[in-house]
């Protein structure tokens, strides 16, 4: 999928996926408590961990981060962004250029062209 230019857009589809994968995952909890069946719970689970791996690879090539100590924009490691986004709001990263541990600013990789 094609990263959009705008920051606003970017944000707007992250919304409205993660919304989609909910109400996904909800209609399948759904279809199970009506046919009393698991499966469709299974079901829903795997494809709605697939969709979120795509958004989570979306997320990944738009998003940089920002060491607000040097002020120099940097894209984390997928595994070290991917274990940070677990971990409360302020993400922490080792800056590449000062080698601090920073709360880095999150920032969108279209920003950078102007
Ligand atoms: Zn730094």
């Amino acid at each position: 999928m094609k990263v959009p230019k705008s920051k606003k857009k970017f944000i707007t589809i992250m919304r409205v996926m993660t919304v989609c994968i909910i109400v996904w995952l909800l209609a399948w909890i759904a279809a199970s408590v009506l046919y009393s069946s698991v499966v469709p719970a299974i079901a829903g689970a795997i494809t709605s961990c697939l969709f979120a791996i795509i958004l989570a690879e979306f997320y990944y090539s738009g998003v940089e981060f920002v060491c607000p100590d040097c002020n120099i924009g940097f894209v984390p490691k997928r595994a070290d962004l991917m274990k940070n986004v677990h971990v409360k709001r302020g993400r922490k990263f080792t800056c590449p250029s000062c080698g601090k541990e920073v709360v880095a600013i999150e920032s969108f990789r279209g920003d950078m062209d102007d």
